[in-house]
């Protein structure tokens, strides 16, 4: 696998890179490394690293093409295909909803960003419905979750966000999609639904033991200023 992600060599010891294993774009100390001199003709050498992410704390094989003075990204030689353990999605949130988030971090992993984005798009359709928002427009769904209060102006802009990156995935475009709007757009689809099926809930058993402690629905710290609920100001 070909390095295409930016990348530095940030001093004789460590690299700045996207690690295949745990998706991360950290820092790999060289353990060890050895310029072959069996791999290097004309000019150009070969170099080999053992590379260890600082992030998941494990090791890589990677090899590296260039001269003395210039080295090219490291193409890493050892990334199977394995994924971190990562904590699941909380059980509230619905079955098929948590699939297609697993299936966008699948995605991610293996490097399709594009499709993981189409994930992410299935993932606010499937809220909708779920919700039982059924209008024909996404756009006018969201809008309506947001008119009804199920998300907050904040939430309804994170949304729309995500609608359109969505939409430019699922249309065809010689445009390529970066690994950090992909990853970007899972993490803001995982905390709309945990806001929507996780927190609102909490939030709910919270008021209903402490009713005194709650202000009165609609009402608002910047109410008493001027201000209207439900816009950007007031969040
Ligand atoms: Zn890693």
């Amino acid at each position: 696998m070909t390095l295409s992600d930016p990348w530095s060599s940030v001093s004789e010891t460590h690299f700045v890179l996207n690690c295949p294993l745990c998706g991360e774009m950290t820092s790999f100390s060289i353990e060890a490394k050895v310029t072959s001199e069996r791999h290097s003709w004309d000019g150009q050498n070969m170099r080999f690293m053992l590379l260890l992410c600082e992030y998941c704390q494990d090791i890589l094989i990677a090899k590296q093409e260039g001269d003395d003075d210039v080295w090219l990204a490291p193409e890493f030689l050892s990334a199977e295909t394995k994924k971190m353990p990562r904590p699941p999605l909380h059980p509230h949130i619905p079955e098929g909803l948590r699939r297609i988030h697993e299936e966008g971090m699948t995605c991610l992993w293996a490097g399709a960003y594009t499709a993981a984005l189409v994930m992410v798009r299935r993932i606010l359709e499937g809220v909708c419905i779920l919700h039982g928002f059924t209008k024909k427009t996404l756009v006018q769904n969201l809008a309506e979750m947001k008119d009804v209060g199920l998300i907050d102006w904040r939430l309804f802009e994170w949304a729309q966000a995500l609608r359109v990156i969505g939409n430019i995935a699922a249309h065809y475009t010689d445009e390529e999609v970066a690994r950090e709007d992909a990853s970007d757009a899972l993490a803001l689809s995982e905390a709309l639904l945990e806001y929507l099926y996780v927190f609102s809930l909490r939030f709910e058993a919270f008021k209903k033991r402490n009713p005194e402690k709650v202000m009165p629905q609609g009402q608002s710290p910047t109410q008493s200023s001027g201000s209207s609920a439900n816009t950007p100001s007031s969040l």
